[in-house]
């Protein structure tokens, strides 16, 4: 039976994170001292596969495999080579968010899976920024999965947080890049998801901000371009590259969602920016498939109208679990 939530949404999408460990510590996504999930706690790639492929059957045309890093878990390979079989035959379209730590390693097996498009998070192109924001990360490695990704011909779209002090000035350069490449660009305001070392107020930055500084830069035309996702599009003069705001903060998306989000641990939540969650993992071990569909019926029975983000001086985190967790 198909997909459809009590707001009359048909459910499309379906995230996966399928680690909540990473390479890297965005100081805007985690905090240094992470506690992550005991690996018995996991769904296996098996388990994942099957959840997946029931979201398939039941009307999910696309899937992002997210995380934390995906690339990060052993085996994530079999995995995409899984679900790629059905692109062209269910799915429409098997996609993946990476920092591209180890991307150059992965490059070639996504195209042989069927993957053709990639969203790759850089924050700055500046070695000692990119260092700093991610607390340890080296900017060299990841420009050289993205020239691998580029190579074997996926379609990349960079995602950056635009965080006040850190890098808000370097947008405009970070488009010109993207321009210059070839690839698209997606800016995101902060989220209030997860404790962090840092208070977020001090970072956000509104994209209205952003928004008016580079349309006085670069010729921006609105385009119609629609995922059923937050980001609303802009393409930058006659190039390639499509300019995507992410204002879950300053302009709200909910009326639109088409999407789930699985977690590495087997939990289904129906919203970003909620705690309900159903156990997909229990479901299926105990009840097989007749138990799994119960439980996503159940889910999207209380998938919530919005999300209630506010990015407010001192006031807790909107959700305590992290991006990571749910897969940004
Ligand atoms: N590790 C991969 C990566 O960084 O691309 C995939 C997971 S990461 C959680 C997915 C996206 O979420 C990244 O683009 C990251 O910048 C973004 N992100 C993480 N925490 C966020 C937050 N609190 N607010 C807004 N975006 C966030
Ligand atoms: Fe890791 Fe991605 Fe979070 Fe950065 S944003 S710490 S790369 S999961």
């Amino acid at each position: 039976m198909a997909l459809v939530d009590p707001q009359g949404r048909t459910i499309r999408y379906l995230r996966i994170s399928v680690t909540d460990r990473c390479d890297l510590r965005c100081r805007y996504c985690m905090a240094e001292q992470m506690t992550f999930l005991p690996r018995a706690k996991l769904l296996s790639l098996e388990e994942i596969a099957i959840i997946a492929e029931r979201f398939i059957a039941r009307g999910v045309n696309k899937i992002r495999l997210s995380g934390g890093e995906p690339l990060v878990r052993r085996d994530v390979g079999d995995l995409v080579r899984r679900l790629g079989r059905h692109v062209g035959a269910g799915l429409d379209e098997l996609t993946m968010t990476t920092n591209a730590t180890r991307l150059a390693q992965y490059a070639a097996e996504m195209v042989d899976a069927g993957i053709r498009r990639i969203n790759v998070s850089l924050d700055s192109l500046d070695p000692d920024r990119f260092r700093y924001i991610t607390r340890h990360g080296d900017v060299k490695q990841v420009l050289a999965g993205i020239a691998a990704a580029k190579a074997v011909g996926l379609a990349i779209k960079i995602n950056m947080v635009a965080l006040a002090g850190l890098n808000e000035d370097e947008i405009p350069a970070m488009l010109q890049w993207c321009v210059d490449q070839g690839h698209d660009l997606s800016l995101i305001e902060t989220m209030p998801l997860g404790a962090i070392d840092e208070d977020r107020t001090d970072r956000f930055v509104p994209l209205t901000r952003v928004f008016d500084d580079l349309s006085a830069r670069f010729p921006l035309l609105r385009d119609n371009h629609r995922t059923g996702g937050p980001a609303r599009y802009w393409r930058v003069g006659d190039s390639e590259t499509r300019l995507g705001l992410i204002s879950p903060l300053t302009a709200n998306f909910c009326d639109g969602c088409n999407r789930v989000r699985l977690t590495t641990e087997g939990k289904l939540y129906m919203c970003l920016g909620h705690d309900d969650q159903v156990d997909l993992k229990g479901a299926l071990r105990d009840g097989g498939i007749d138990g799994l569909d119960q439980a996503i019926d159940q889910g999207l029975s209380r998938k919530p109208a919005r999300h209630d983000f506010r990015i407010e001086a001192g006031a807790a985190p909107a959700v305590a679990r992290h991006m990571s967790v749910t897969g940004g």
